[in-house]
């Protein structure tokens, strides 16, 4: 979808292959969702993006040498988390935080980046092959918190959106409860994921995420080297 407008009541959904009309839109684009979709989105989100590993399928040797007890989901402390966990396979499955923007993410480093890291956790995997390797953008809200909404009551544009880097479930469950308010059942939805819209960072960054919102990434690069030293070095 490339743009929408609203004429009495019905959305014109310009596709490039055509207009596509329709009484309701459900916004579910995740951390692909540009700014010019919906003015309710405009600055709401900040895509960050992701970047994740699968070994290949690990010997009962290694597994013991690394001293994985668990097939659960694990995250370590730092700000910049890692996230993993042993696949029913035997294989490994390491995620992090990636380049700060789209044109650098397919660079070599940000795997190797990951890869070392494994290897800091696991000095036992030091070799192993990496038969797995993706990146793409996820959804951060402002509060890290997830919205199912219409943000605008006169208006039949309703939006799932915000799950950070957890939403391989949530999107299912989320898309239920769009699709409930969709067909008329919103006002059964009284929690506060509901009922409030994805908000700005707060009033100064709402004023410098209109109007520097070209800096934001200076200001992400900024962050993330703190965070690295506070993770890494104090
Ligand atoms: C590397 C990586 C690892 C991850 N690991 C995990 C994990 O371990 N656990 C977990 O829970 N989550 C994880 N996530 C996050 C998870 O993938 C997302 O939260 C989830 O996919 C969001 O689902 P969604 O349906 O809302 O959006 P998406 O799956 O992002 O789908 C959005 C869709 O909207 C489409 N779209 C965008 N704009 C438009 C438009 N204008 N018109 C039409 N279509 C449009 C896109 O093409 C895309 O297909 C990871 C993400 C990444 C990138």
């Amino acid at each position: 979808v490339q743009g929408f407008e609203t004429r009495g009541g019905v959305h014109y959904l310009q596709t490039p292959g055509g207009v596509v009309k329709a009484r309701a839109v459900g916004i579910a684009t995740g951390g692909y969702t540009s700014q010019s979709l919906h003015r309710e989105l405009k600055n709401r989100l900040l895509p960050i993006l992701s970047n994740s590993i699968v070994t290949r399928k690990l010997t009962d040797d290694e597994i013991e040498a690394c001293g994985l007890r668990t097939r659960q989901v694990i995250t370590d402390t730092r700000i910049l988390r890692h996230y993993y966990r042993l696949l029913p396979d035997n294989r490994l499955q390491i995620g992090s935080r990636s380049a700060i923007t789209g044109r650098d993410a397919p660079q070599q480093k940000y795997k190797d980046m990951l890869v070392g890291n494994m290897h800091r956790k696991f000095p036992a995997l030091q070799g192993v092959d990496i038969d797995y390797s993706w990146w793409g953008w996820v959804d951060v809200s402002h509060d890290m918190m997830p919205r199912i909404h219409q943000p605008d009551a006169k208006e039949t544009v309703y939006y799932a959106l915000g799950y950070g880097g957890n939403g391989v479930m949530y999107s299912a469950q989320a898309g239920r409860r769009l699709a409930q308010w969709i067909a008329g059942h919103g006002q059964e939805l009284d929690l506060p994921i509901f009922t409030s819209k994805l908000p700005y960072p707060n009033v100064r960054e709402m004023v410098e995420s209109q109007a520097f919102a070209p800096f934001r990434r200076f200001g992400q690069r900024f962050l993330y080297r703190w965070y690295h030293l506070k993770d890494e070095v104090l």
